[in-house]
C-alpha cells in the first residue's frame, strides 16, 4: 500500500493507493474518525461485490454499519434522494457519532459526501471509489453535490473526506466503456501538468489496455498527486488555477449537454472536447500542428472517440457552450494547452475559431 497526503491544512488527509485494501478498510477508518456508526452509501452495481463485504468486515472489526443502497446512474444524484437519505439516516439513529463512506463511482461519491456535508452540519466521510473516473478524479478534491433539472452539479459544497481508499482490484468488474472513460481524464493530468506522464501513458498502452495492476496503480496515484497539487493550491476555486482542470471540459460539457447526457459517457465527452480544444490551441498558434494527431493518437489508442459526432451541429454547440458554469462576464474562456504539461486560460477566441475547432 502506498498512501498520499493531500495537505489542506485542517481539513488535510491521506488517500491509500493498493491491492486487497478493502479488507483492511475498518483499521483505516478508525485510525481518521472516531465515529463508531458507518453509514455505508452505494449502488445496486456495487453493494454486493464491495460494499456488503466492506461492512461485514467494518463489523466485525467492533464498527456498527449499515448499507444504503441506491439505483445505479447520474438521476440518481438529486434532492428527491438525498431527502430519502436524510430520512433514513434519522431512521438508523444517525448523529455526530456517525461516518459516512461512499462505495461506487462518482455518483455515489458526490450525493454521499453531500448527504455528510449536510447531515446534522456535517459528518466525517471516507470514500471508497469504484470506478477508474472517481479513482482518478471526482473522489479528490472536495467537491460534492447533486444535479437540479438541467444544471448538473448545481447545489453542493467542498466537504474533504478524512481518507480515501483506492483499491485497484475493485476495477476487474468495471466494464470496459467505463474504464475507458475513465483513462479520459487520465490524459487530461498528463497534457496539463505533466509531459513525462503523457509520454508515459504512450509507453505502456497495451499495460493500460490489459489492466495491469503495477499499471494502474502508477497512474491513478501520478493522476491523484497532480490533482492534489492543484486541489492543494486552490482549494475552493477562488484563484482560477483550479480551471486547469476543465481542459477539454467547456468544450465535453457542450457535447453532454446535446445528446442529452445519454449518448456518450463523462469521459468520451472530455475526449472529443480535448480535440476541440487541441484543434483550437492550434489554430491560435499556441501549439505546433502535431500536438492535434499526437493527442489523438494515445485517445485512440486507449479505445476513446476523438471525433465530434457528425449528426450534432457546431453552432448548437456553440451555443450550449455558453450554458456552461464557467461563462464569466460575457466572455468563454478557454483552458487551453501552451506546451504539453502547461495549460493557460484564454478568452478572447472568436465564433469562428471555435466553430472551426468543432469540425476537422
Ligand atoms: P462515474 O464514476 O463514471 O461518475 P457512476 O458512479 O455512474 O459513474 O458509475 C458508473 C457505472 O459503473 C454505474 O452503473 C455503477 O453502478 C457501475 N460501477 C461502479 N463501480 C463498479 C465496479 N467496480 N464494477 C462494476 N460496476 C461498477
Ligand atoms: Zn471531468
Amino acid at each position: 500500500m502506498s498512501q498520499l497526503h493531500v495537505n489542506l491544512g485542517p481539513r488535510s488527509y491521506d488517500i491509500a493507493f493498493g491491492q486487497g485494501l478493502l479488507a483492511g478498510a475498518a483499521e483505516f477508518f478508525e485510525a481518521r474518525t472516531k465515529a463508531n456508526h458507518l453509514l455505508l452509501i452505494t449502488d445496486d452495481n456495487v453493494e454486493e461485490r464491495y460494499a456488503i463485504p466492506l461492512a461485514d468486515a467494518c463489523t466485525e472489526h467492533g464498527f456498527e454499519a449499515d448499507v444504503l443502497v441506491v439505483a445505479p446512474g447520474e438521476q440518481t444524484k438529486c434532492a428527491d434522494i438525498a431527502a430519502q437519505l436524510w430520512q433514513t439516516m434519522i431512521d438508523e439513529g444517525c448523529d455526530r457519532q456517525s461516518a459516512v463512506v461512499a462505495v461506487g463511482g462518482g455518483v455515489v461519491g458526490d450525493l454521499a459526501g453531500f448527504v455528510a456535508a449536510t447531515f446534522a452540519r456535517g459528518l466525517n466521510f471516507f470514500q471508497v471509489p469504484t470506478t477508474l473516473l472517481a479513482q482518478v478524479d471526482s473522489s479528490v478534491g472536495g467537491k460534492v453535490g447533486i444535479n437540479l433539472i438541467g444544471a448538473k452539479n448545481m447545489v453542493g459544497a467542498f466537504w474533504q473526506p478524512q481518507g480515501v481508499l483506492i483499491d485497484v482490484d475493485v476495477l476487474d468488474t468495471l466494464p470496459e466503456r467505463e474504464y475507458r472513460a475513465g483513462l479520459a481524464e487520465v490524459v487530461k493530468y498528463g497534457v496539463i501538468l505533466d509531459a513525462e506522464f503523457f509520454a508515459y501513458l504512450e509507453q505502456h498502452i497495451e499495460a493500460i489496455n490489459a489492466r495491469d495492476k503495477q499499471t494502474l496503480l502508477h497512474i491513478i496515484r501520478r493522476s491523484c498527486e497532480l490533482k492534489a497539487q492543484v486541489v492543494e493550491a486552490d482549494e475552493l476555486e477562488l484563484t482560477g488555477i483550479r480551471a486547469a482542470l476543465n481542459y477539454g471540459h467547456t468544450f465535453g460539457h457542450a457535447l453532454e449537454a446535446a445528446t442529452n447526457y445519454e449518448r456518450l459517457l463523462h469521459g468520451e465527452a472530455v475526449a472529443i472536447g480535448m480535440m476541440g480544444a487541441a484543434r483550437l490551441a492550434v489554430a491560435l498558434g499556441r501549439m505546433p500542428a502535431d500536438f492535434t494527431p499526437r493527442q489523438e493518437g494515445l485517445l485512440t489508442a486507449l479505445g476513446l472517440p476523438t471525433a465530434t459526432p457528425a449528426d450534432l451541429d457546431p453552432d448548437e454547440l456553440w451555443k450550449l457552450m455558453w450554458h456552461d458554469k464557467k461563462v464569466r462576464d460575457g466572455e468563454i474562456r478557454f483552458v487551453l494547452p501552451s506546451r504539453i504539461g502547461a495549460v493557460e486560460v484564454v478568452s478572447g477566441v472568436t465564433t469562428d475559431q471555435v466553430l472551426q475547432a468543432w469540425s476537422h
